[in-house]
Formats: C-alpha cells, structure tokens, sequence
C-alpha cells in the first residue's frame, strides 16, 4: 500500500460492529450501562476473545497490581486479533514491558501530589486548578501518567475530599478555570456531574470549566442527549478528549462528538505520542484530519511521561520534534497540536517546536519556511524626525478648507 493508500484508509470512519458479543440485542450494545458491565478485565475474558501473545499474557497476569486492566466492547471491537502490533491493542492489554522501571522513571512523574492543598486538588500554576473528581475509567490506558491512583489496584488511592475541595476553590480568588480530571469525570452519574457543576458554577471568580474525558472514545454511547443538556447548563465549559490513532474514531465517535459539539461545547484533543502507536507523521496527519471533521480542535500532543513502566512505549524527542515539522507548513494550522512535555517532577508544560529562528541579530532575526527557505524580519525602528517633519507640513497644506470637506472614504 502506498502512503497515500494508507493515508485514504486511515480517514475512513467505520462503525464498531459487535461480532465478539453476537449475542447482545441493539439496545443493549448502544447502552453505557451495558457497555460498563461487559467489560473485559480479566485473563480468561480476554483469552475468550482473542489469542494473546506470551508477552502479553505475562502483562495481563503482572497488571492486578499496578493498573487494572478494562476494555469496554465498543474499543475492544477496534482491536486487530491478527495483529499483536495493533495500535489500538498496545494502548489497552498490558505487556510484561510494564513490570520494568527504568531508572529515570516515577509513579508522580508531573509532581502532583507536591501541589496538592487538598486531597484531589492540584494547584500547581497560579490561576487554574486541576480536581481529580473519580479514579476510575472505562478502560485502563497502559502509559496512564495517574496510574498510581486510577483503577484502584495501585499502592495509593485517590482520596477526594469534597467539602475542603469545594471551599479552598471558594477561597482562593485568583483560582480561574478549574479542569476536572481523575480518572474520567463523565464516567460519573448525570446527578452526580450536575451537581458538581452547579456548585463550581456558584463560585464567582471561576469564569470557565473544563473537562478532561476520554469517554467519547472508549464509551461513546455515554453521550447521550440527557448529558448533554446537563452539560450546556453550565457554559463557559469545554471539553478536551483523549484520542490517539486514527481508526478511534469510529462512526459511533463521531456521533457522540457530534451531540457535544451541538450542545456548544468546545472541543480538543490531547494526544500522547506513543511509540509503534502513532510515532509517524502519516498517522498523525490522519489523525487531526479526522479530528477537524468531527470538530475538534487537535489540542496538545504530549510527549509521554516518564511513568513507570513505560520505556517501551516512549519515543526520543527527536521523532515528536520531526512529525510537527512534517505538519507545519503541511496542512491546516488548526490541525497542528502544540507539542509538549510535562516537566518531570512538576516543572508544567514545556512548548517544543522545531527551530525556525536561524539566527536572531539587534534589530533583525533570519528566519527560515517549512521549505527551508531562508528570510530576514527586520525588527521595527523609529520613523525619523525628517520624515515626521515633511508629514506635518503635509498636513497643514489639507487643513485648507476646501480639503477639509472633502470625503475621507472612497463612496461606494
Ligand atoms: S483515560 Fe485518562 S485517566 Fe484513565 S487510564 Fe487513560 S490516561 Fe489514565
């Protein structure tokens, strides 16, 4: 197949079909509930399915203890059973790579537990605060940066304080735009998120409210129209989802994105870039086509954290560095996601981009295009004084009056 084959085939939208639940009604299979509950999480579950290979039984069998393992039947359908290097297959079925900590790896890679006033409250940048309102998700993705406190198998549990949370938030004036994370926020009940949203939304000083799913992928059906009339109560609110290859978005995906997007909801997307997942430019480039017609706005693409476990499914730099500079210049600038890196240890997001300034000089910089043509931007300098002088005098000349009545705008 050609890049372009490949690249034709990958913006395809296909439905999900449900030839590994042959037996669920339609009904069933479009309900979240139903969804939730057919879960695969355990090794027998999973061998049902599909045959697994010697590293991957190893990881499932290793999992228990460090990140449950849970795929709803909606994203398990996306899984290649032929293929063990399937992209969608190496985010979700744990590999005995993960049983691994390389030494520059953390359990707290962005340092959240240091910037954390009250349990589930990370206040790290001045003005935003992130609030892990669940620890669960409806699929346990194997890079998870949190994945000391989701899925309730690790060492620590998240331990969210409502009360103290709410009223810190109260009290902190400068405290703007508050994201809610876990874990994922919208695996909460309606309820339950409404009223969540209601309290934040009586706080004056919080002028906007964001939320972090990747629901819309792993559980599209969960997007019905009774959330999303809970959800447009409540605007200012945005939405970012999570999605990292392009055969995720499926024509259920879109469906979902669709509804909230007409409830008004803005919307983007965080990437992880992940290697053998979607370290190319061909797929990236797939990807945020395909995001831009489902109207979302590729957001971030971040370089994956240094979490324990994850050697095998992080890329050098050099390879994020070199995708952007294979989109810039390439294909829509709404389609270029701000490439980024968590600092590790709490040091926030770092911008990376490739160099464009060659060489920057007092009062010009030399720059060069996507084509490594090379220009020169001269920095503004002063208007001189003669210049000034000579326009006064003009200026007296049109103050005769019979300039003075002349129109200033051309008539149409
Ligand atoms: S959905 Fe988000 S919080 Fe949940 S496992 Fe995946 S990356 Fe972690």
């Amino acid at each position: 197949m050609t890049d372009e084959e490949l690249y034709e085939s990958m913006t395809v939208f296909h439905s999900t079909g449900q030839d590994s639940w042959p037996q669920a009604t339609q009904d069933q299979w479009n309900d979240h509930r139903w969804q939730l509950k057919n879960r695969v999480s355990s090794l027998a579950a999973l061998e049902d399915r599909m045959e697994l290979s010697a590293e991957e039984r190893a990881g499932v069998l290793l999992a228990g203890h460090k990140l449950a393992m849970s795929i709803t039947p909606h994203f398990f359908q996306l899984i290649d059973r032929d293929d063990p290097d399937c992209p969608i297959r190496r985010q979700v079925i744990p590999r005995i790579e993960e049983g691994w900590t390389a030494p520059e790896e953390m359990a707290d890679p962005c340092g959240e537990d240091s910037h954390m006033p009250v349990p589930g409250l990370v206040h790290r940048y001045p003005d935003r605060v992130l609030f892990l309102v669940t620890d669960r998700c409806a699929s346990y993705c194997r890079y998870c940066t949190r994945s000391r406190v989701v899925s309730g198998v690790g060492d620590q549990q998240l331990e969210i304080q409502w009360e103290a949370a709410f009223r810190y938030l109260e009290q902190h004036q400068e405290v703007r735009d508050v994201l809610l994370s876990g874990g994922d926020p919208l695996l909460l009940s309606d309820d339950k998120l409404d009223r969540i949203l209601t309290r934040l939304r009586a706080i004056p000083h919080i002028q906007f409210v964001r939320i972090g799913s990747r629901i819309p992928i792993f559980l599209p059906q969960r997007i019905t129209p009774e959330l999303c009339a809970i959800l447009q109560k409540h605007h200012p609110l945005f939405v970012s989802i999570h999605t990292n290859h392009p055969k995720e978005l499926t024509t259920e995906v879109r469906a979902g994105l669709e509804r909230l997007a007409n409830a008004g909801i803005p919307l983007g997307n965080q990437s992880v870039l992940l290697r053998g997942i979607n370290d190319s430019p061909l797929i990236q480039r797939a990807l945020v086509h395909k995001l831009l017609m489902c109207r979302v706005r590729p957001y971030y693409l971040y370089q994956c954290d240094l979490i324990n476990g994850s050697s095998h499914l992080r890329t050098p730099v050099a390879t994020g560095l070199s995708i952007i500079e294979q989109l810039r210049g390439h294909t829509t600038g709404y389609g270029i996601p701000q490439y980024v890196i968590d600092g590790p240890g709490g040091g926030g997001k770092i911008p990376l981009n490739p160099e464009y300034i060659l060489n920057r000089q007092p009062g010009r910089v030399i720059l060069r295009n996507y084509e490594n043509e090379v220009f020169e931007y001269p920095d503004p300098q002063p208007i001189p004084e003669e210049a000034l002088r000579e326009l006064h005098h003009l200026t007296q000349q049109s103050n005769e009056p019979d300039h003075v009545g002349h129109p200033i705008s051309a008539t149409l």
